[in-house]
C-alpha cells in the first residue's frame, strides 16, 4: 500500500497516542487546578480498538509510536497495551513520555514490554518550585523514578524541561545536572494551549541556545530520530541539548507525526483544529478498507502549519486533551 503523505509533501510515519487524559500533575500550562472536562471510560478506546486502527496506520507506513497523555502510567494495564503495540508489524519503535511519578513501579514492564525510549518532564530540581510549576510535591518521586528508569536499561532518557519565566534561572543548573547523570535535554517553548498556558511568561529560547552554547562550549549537531529539536552537543557527544522552539522558530515544514486521543479523535496538528473521529467506525462495524480510505482522508487534511505566533488565542484545547 502507498505510504501517507499529505498535501504538502510531509510522510506521515508517527503517531502520538494519549493512552489517557488523566494526569496526577496539575502542572501549570498544561491541565488547569479543578478542570474536570475529562473523558468518559466508556468512550476509551480499548486495547482491541488501539491494536486494530494503529495496525491499520502500520500498513500505511507508521513506524514509530509514543504514548503520552496526560499520564500514561495512569491507564491501567498500559504495559499490556505496550507489548501489543510494539508488536504490531511495521511498528519500528515505541517511546513513552511521563512525569516519571510512578515509573519505579512500571519501568522493568515497560522495557520487557517492548518500550524502548522514554521523556521524563522535569522542569525544576527545586522540590518548592515543582509543587508551584507541577501542582503537587513530587520532586523526590520524579527522581525515584528516573534512577528506576535508568536501572531498568533505558537510555539515554530525555529530560523536557518546558522553559518559562518561573524556572528561567534554572535552565544552566539542569543543564549540569543532565551532563552529570547522562541524560539528554530538550528545552521546551511553553506553547499557548487554553488560557493557563497562555499566562506562564513564554521564554524565547533562541537567546538562550546562544547563550549555554558559549557558556558550555556546545557546538551544532545533528540528533537521529530527534524530531523537531535543534541539537547541540558537547564537543565529545557525550551531552546533547535539543531546543523545541515552535513559538520562535516553528518546525512545521518537517512535521511528520499526528496525535490520536483516548476517545479516538485524529488530531492532524496540535495547533488547529482540524480532526477525524475513528471511534464511532470502530465501534460502528467498519471494515478494515473503509478505515483505511478515512485515514487516507484524515491525513489530506493535515494543515501546512500551526499559527501559535499569529494566534495564540485561538486554541482553548488544554495540552493533556490532545496529548503532548
Ligand atoms: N504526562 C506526560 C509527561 O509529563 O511527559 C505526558 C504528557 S505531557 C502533556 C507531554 C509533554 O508536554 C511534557 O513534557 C509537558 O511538559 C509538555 N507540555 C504540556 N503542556 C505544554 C505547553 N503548553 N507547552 C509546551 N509543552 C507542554
Amino acid at each position: 500500500m502507498t505510504a501517507l503523505i499529505d498535501r504538502f509533501g510531509r510522510r506521515i510515519e508517527y503517531l502520538r497516542l494519549s493512552v489517557t487524559d488523566r494526569c496526577d500533575l496539575r502542572c501549570a500550562y498544561c491541565i488547569p487546578e479543578g478542570f474536570n472536562g475529562f473523558e468518559e471510560p466508556d468512550d476509551w478506546l480499548n486495547f482491541d480498538e488501539v491494536e486494530r486502527l494503529l495496525g491499520l496506520f502500520a500498513q500505511l507506513g507508521l513506524k514509530r509510536v509514543r504514548f503520552t497523555g496526560g499520564e500514561p502510567l495512569l491507564r491501567r494495564n498500559v504495559t499490556e497495551l505496550a507489548r501489543r503495540v510494539a508488536a504490531l508489524p511495521g511498528v519500528e519503535d515505541l517511546s513513552l513520555s511521563t512525569n516519571a511519578t510512578q515509573l519505579d513501579k512500571h519501568a522493568l514492564a515497560l522495557k520487557a514490554a517492548g518500550v524502548t525510549r522514554l521523556n521524563v518532564s522535569l522542569d525544576s530540581l527545586r522540590p518548592e518550585r515543582v509543587e508551584r510549576i507541577n501542582g503537587r510535591p513530587v520532586l523526590d518521586k520524579i527522581l525515584t523514578g528516573l534512577e528506576a528508569g535508568r536501572a531498568a536499561g533505558f537510555a539515554p532518557i530525555k529530560i523536557n524541561m518546558v522553559a518559562m519565566q518561573e524556572n528561567a534561572d534554572e535552565i544552566d543548573s539542569i543543564v549540569a545536572y543532565c551532563i552529570e547523570q547522562g541524560f539528554i535535554l530538550r528545552l521546551i517553548e511553553v506553547m499557548p494551549m487554553g488560557d493557563t498556558a497562555r499566562k506562564m511568561g513564554y521564554i524565547n529560547l533562541q537567546p538562550v541556545k546562544e547563550r549555554l552554547r558559549q557558556r558550555f562550549g556546545l557546538i551544532d549537531t545533528v540528533f537521529p530520530g530527534g524530531g523537531p529539536a535543534r541539537y547541540l552537543a558537547t564537543p565529545d557527544r557525550n551531552f546533547t541539548v535539543g531546543f523545541i522552539t515552535p513559538i520562535s522558530q516553528h518546525f512545521c515544514e518537517t512535521c511528520n507525526r499526528v496525535r490520536l486521543t483516548v476517545d479516538g479523535v485524529l488530531h492532524l496538528c496540535l495547533g488547529q483544529e482540524e480532526r477525524v473521529e475513528f471511534r464511532p467506525l470502530l465501534r460502528g462495524g467498519a471494515d478494515d478498507a473503509e478505515i483505511l480510505a478515512t485515514i487516507r482522508r484524515a491525513i489530506d487534511l493535515k494543515p501546512e502549519r500551526h499559527e501559535f505566533r499569529e494566534q495564540p488565542e485561538k486554541l482553548i484545547r488544554f495540552m493533556n486533551m490532545t496529548g503532548g
